[in-house]
């Protein structure tokens, strides 16, 4: 049988219908209000590829390196194709077109709605992957049908199956076709309390279609309802601007301005709540467990669109949220994120509530709608006051980066590169959130908080919005004069103004992967296409920048130092090899010591820019081993044309190799060392920096990372060689007070950490004098 009503779909028919079906079945059968409709079974779909012989062909052609963007596309195109072109047998759409004429008069708007099989995988949340067409009708029905099943391909899907590793035949698709609810009004309504699980109904109300409370373009109507007395205790009616509605004449949903005098008008009357709360009270008692309800109002009746657990209520809490840890809130979203006019679904709790936590990694706190960014996106969609929320950012976005109110993302460390530049461009920022791409919505309205790390539901009063801390600063403090120097750190040359401003003695560390990693393509590709010179001008451009803005003051460039992860990303990536664990790959000096010629053409960069007059400019050399390292570097340095007995050169110490043969170093003739405890602390605890699931464990300050510290300080003090920091921990004041106190030379911090670190040095200091006299 290709289609099944919802009236006889159950819950644990899930296999055959999808969740979404399932849900709206079990609905239908407990006796609420569901728009009539039926399912065109997950079974129907997979008759159809495999009758027609194309299953094979289909899951070959989507056997694809989801990294490669163009394979992807090609994968994505030909599977679409290979579905639509694919006649479906007579006798299928006839009891599909047969079924709709069913519906009311035969002629009636449908919603044609995905419903994946694969809710039940764990961790798969599917949300937003599949299409659902509004406002069909039995011209369009049969396309629209197919165009679901093809959406199983979409490149979005595809790459999310590789991602996690699910077999692209595991997963099967059913459609349903339901009677479109013309909504006069709509909204959701949570049946308890959606973080703290207490009595109380919450319903969320606006004019028109459901998509415009769901996607956040309105600010709906807030009740809140005492389930014990059934009084409402609480009502607050919105400005609501817009509203979705049917257009007449298309039949397409379109935005409309509310008519003044019902703006401020309340939109649900005493009656409608107590239907509502009735309804609510009897799905929850249906499910045994609080729900999530999609409803909507249309000739006087209350009709249930989805009904999903929710997932936010913290299993310990009643009202304390504060326990919920790192990335904690993972409650999948099961079935779709946005379905469309009145028939929309999301996660979401009453304003003010923590939706989810991160490492709060620069500081400030931002409102502004979420815009889920995936690396297929367009990062245009990226618009002024928005709060960017995605796996990890890459150097490709950080323009978007820059228009952003905020930055969320699911992956990554206090030393990823979201949270890198997130501090440079001043933009406050949640990193390691485990969940947030799949968590929120787009558009949904969110409050981030930079220092604790949170995610709350709805828009923070502009006054309690705060920006990253230098500029709430005074501006007119004196800086502290420091005998040990105070550099600052710079990714982004777009920062060198911002950093120049701190008062900074200099920048510890210049990374210049940044510039090489936003031309899109690998050294290799991007020389290729371009030549050398325009390589060449490339980094001269991005040094130049930030040696400007601070001559004389020195100005430490690093040569290239990016995983093979990131430049896989890139254009040219085929051709970089895949490693198992890029942190421990092909990166630093050893990368550049293997392909010289990139390296020497980074080189020939610096060179110019010291015959330009760049004389504050120093080279430095990252994840070096051993001397031999420094030696092989120093030979390319002086084939370049640098004289390293006149310029000032040094390395990053970020291996427990590097800080074991430092002496050997010091005796090759390093200037500086400078301690890369991002690197150095991943690698003496063994912990992936980037790996959010391990990052309790990654301690800068842990003993054995002071040890190695301590021990190259002394070393290198004894054969005269400087010694700096310029990974994360400099910014932190205990690693300050050891580091002042073991005799460092300089200490390189964030943008946003470096008056606090100037005071910091100036307070140890002074104890150490007065410590001296006592
Ligand atoms: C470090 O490892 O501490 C460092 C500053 O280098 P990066 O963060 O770029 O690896
Ligand atoms: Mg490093």
């Amino acid at each position: 049988m290709g289609v099944l009503w919802l009236d006889d779909v159950r819950s644990d028919d899930l296999e055959t219908v999808g969740g979404k079906a399932a849900s709206l079945g079990e609905l239908t059968a407990a006796g609420l209000p569901v728009p009539p409709g039926f399912v065109v079974t997950a079974g129907t779909y997979r008759t159809f590829i495999e009758t027609a012989g194309i299953d094979d062909e289909l899951f070959d052609a989507v056997d694809v390196d989801s990294e490669d963007s163009k394979a992807l596309k090609a994968a994505h195109e030909r599977a679409h194709a290979l579905i639509m072109e694919t006649p479906l047998p007579d006798e299928v759409a006839a009891e599909i077109v047969e079924a709709y004429r069913s519906i009311d008069d035969g002629e009636a708007f449908v919603a044609v709605r995905s419903s994946a099989t694969a809710e039940d995988l764990p961790d798969a949340s599917f949300a937003g992957q599949q299409e659902t067409f509004l406002n069909v009708r039995e011209a369009d029905l049969i396309r629209r049908v197919k165009e679901c099943w093809a959406s199983l391909f979409s490149q979005r899907a595809i790459y999310y199956r590789n991602q996690k590793g699910f077999d692209h035949d595991a997963v099967d698709i059913a459609v349903v076709v339901q009677r479109m609810v013309d909504a006069d009004k709509s909204g959701v309504m949570f049946t308890s309390h959606p973080s703290t699980g207490e009595p109380r109904i919450i319903i969320e109300a606006a004019w028109g279609l459901g998509e415009a409370v769901v996607s956040g373009a309105v600010s709906p109507d807030n009740y809140v309802v005492n389930r014990a007395t059934q009084r409402t205790e609480d009502v607050t009616v919105a400005d609501k601007k817009l509203m979705h509605v049917k257009d007449a004449e298309t039949g397409e949903t379109v935005e409309r301005k509310v008519p003044d005098d019902r703006r401020t008008e309340r939109v649900l009357s005493d009656e409608e709540i107590a239907r509502l709360v009735d309804l609510g009270e009897q799905v929850e008692t249906h499910y045994g467990q609080p729900q999530d309800v999609e409803w909507a109002v249309f000739d006087d009746e209350v009709y249930m669109l989805q009904s999903r657990p929710i997932t936010t209520i913290s299993d310990t809490a009643v009202s304390n949220v504060s326990d919920v840890g790192v990335g904690a809130t993972d409650g999948d979203v099961a079935g779709e994120a946005t379905d469309g006019a009145g028939e929309t679904t999301r996660d979401q709790t009453a304003v003010g509530e923590v939706l989810l936590r991160g490492l709060g990694a620069s500081p400030g706190i931002a409102s502004g709608p979420a815009r889920i960014v995936t690396k297929l996106d367009h990062l245009d969609q990226v618009a002024e006051g928005d709060i960017i929320v995605t796996e990890m950012t890459m150097p490709d976005m950080v323009p978007a980066m820059k228009r952003a109110a905020g930055i969320v993302t699911d992956e990554g460390g206090m030393t990823s590169h979201a949270a890198i530049v997130s501090r440079e461009l001043g933009v406050p920022a949640v990193v390691g959130s485990s969940s947030a791409t799949r968590q929120l919505e787009d558009g949904q309205p969110i409050t981030i908080d930079g220092d604790k790390g949170t995610i709350r539901e709805g828009v923070e009063s502009k006054e309690k919005q705060r920006q990253p801390v230098e500029d709430a600063r005074p501006k007119t403090p004196v800086k502290p004069m420091t005998a040990t120097e105070v550099k600052v750190n710079v990714s982004i040359p777009e920062a060198a103004e911002r950093a120049a401003a701190t008062g900074a003695d200099g920048v510890g560390l210049l990374r210049i992967e940044h510039m090489v990693l936003s031309l899109g393509k690998t050294p290799e590709r991007f020389i290729a296409d371009n030549g050398e010179r325009a390589y060449v001008d490339e980094i001269i451009e991005g040094v130049r920048t930030v040696a400007d803005e601070f001559y004389p003051r020195p100005v430490r460039a690093r040569t290239l130092d990016a995983p093979s992860d990131e430049f896989r990303q890139l254009q040219g990536g085929e051709d970089v090899p895949r490693e198992h664990n890029p942190m421990l790959g092909y990166r630093g000096i050893r990368r550049s010591l293997g392909n010289p010629r990139v390296f020497k053409l980074e080189l020939e960069a610096f060179r110019r820019l010291y015959d330009m007059g760049y004389d504050n400019l120093e080279v430095m050399f990252p994840l070096v081993n051993d001397a031999e390292d420094v030696v092989r570097a120093r030979k390319h340095m002086r084939e370049a044309g640098i004289d390293p007995g006149k310029r000032e050169w040094g390395v990053m110490i970020e291996t427990p190799a590097s800080a074991l043969q430092v002496e050997a170093m010091a005796k090759a003739g390093i200037d500086f060392a400078s301690f890369g405890t991002n690197d150095l602390t991943q690698y003496t605890l063994a912990v992936d920096r980037n790996n959010e699931n391990v990052a309790s464990v990654y301690d800068e300050l842990h003993p054995a990372v002071l040890e190695l510290i301590g021990s190259t300080i002394e070393t290198c003090r004894d054969h005269g060689v400087e010694t700096s920091i310029c990974g994360q921990a400099g910014s932190k004041p205990r690693m300050v007070q050891f580091l002042v106190e073991r005799g460092i030379s300089s200490i390189s911090a964030n943008i946003d950490a470096v008056r606090d670190v100037q005071h910091e040095v100036k307070r140890v200091e002074q104890k150490l004098l007065l410590d001296s006299v006592r």
